[in-house]
């Protein structure tokens, strides 16, 4: 039913005037995207650097992507879910493979919230949560997530929020700081939660001062999760992993989801990279549906 396209997007083709307008806006859009078009190598390119995409990714800064190991429930059942969690803002949530879905929550507060807690329950299929990059592939996972960190005897001018907000954002991405922290309930340790790259060393200790005068603060992290080098997940060492060594993987039905068939499942590693959240006080025990 469908005629060919005409080649040419003139009007003198019996094209109707929304078709014409329709056509001048969309080069329209095309000016206002970023990057150029051009080669690369013989090949059509978009050439754009990676501070452009970074401004292009600037919405997504709060997008986490969930991860099925297991089965994933229907989309239907997945949206239900996040109603149910009583989230304080919007938070859109769609299909982006058949494993993974791409959560956006708008407030920076149930982002934080949703990532704390590693793993969630969805009608008993868990779901790994990680921070959505530029790079974000489906095989691999993002080893930024978010660390307690403390900084043991700060010097007590540095316990403003504002102060300890610029401390720990030499870190990475502050998400929020104790509450005893920065009222002084609790002065001895100020605690912030701090989005760090869990594939490198953690950081021991950050510089406060200039050139003439300053001193080291010890930084102390709470619960370092492992990293897998070799499979790029959280929650195991490359030692641990069943990827790369699959006599480890115990035989038989895994105790945590009997029903389900071996492909791929990798119950043990989720289990470790549970219990991130500990400290965080009141943490929503909800894991998801019945
Ligand atoms: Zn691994």
């Amino acid at each position: 039913m469908a005629a060919p396209k005409p080649p040419d997007l003139g009007d003198g083709n019996g094209r109707s005037f929304a078709a014409v307008v329709a056509a001048r806006s969309a080069a329209a859009i095309v000016d206002e995207g970023i990057g150029e078009i051009s080669l690369y190598r013989g090949e059509p390119a978009l050439r754009l650097s990676r501070q452009e995409m970074q401004t292009l990714a600037a919405p997504y800064r709060n997008a986490l992507v969930g991860r099925f190991p297991s089965i994933r429930p229907s989309m239907e059942a997945v949206r239900k879910f996040f109603v149910s969690l009583g989230l304080k803002g919007e938070c859109a949530v769609g299909l982006l493979d058949q494993r993974h879905i791409l959560i956006r929550p708008v407030l920076e507060e149930d982002y934080t919230r949703l990532f704390l807690r590693r793993t969630w329950f969805v009608k008993n299929a868990p779901m790994v949560v990680a921070k959505w990059t530029l790079d974000f592939k489906s095989n691999q996972e993002p080893s930024v997530v978010p660390i307690w960190v403390a900084f043991p005897g700060l010097p007590i001018p540095f316990f403003g929020k504002n102060q300890i907000f610029k401390l720990a954002a030499t870190l990475g991405r502050v998400l929020k700081v104790d509450s005893a922290s920065s009222d002084l309930r609790r002065p001895s340790v100020a605690r912030v939660l701090v989005e760090m790259d869990v594939s490198k060393e953690p950081v021991k200790r950050i510089y406060i001062g200039d050139d003439d005068y300053g001193f080291w603060q010890a930084v102390e992290v709470e619960n370092w999760p492992a990293f897998c080098k070799f499979c790029d997940r959280v929650g195991h060492l490359e030692g641990d992993c069943f990827k790369k060594n699959p006599g480890l993987k115990p035989s038989g039905s895994n105790r945590e989801n009997p029903r389900r068939k071996g492909k791929e499942s990798e119950p043990r590693q989720i289990a470790l990279g549970e219990g991130r959240d500990n400290g965080e006080g009141p943490t929503n025990p909800t894991q998801g549906g019945e």
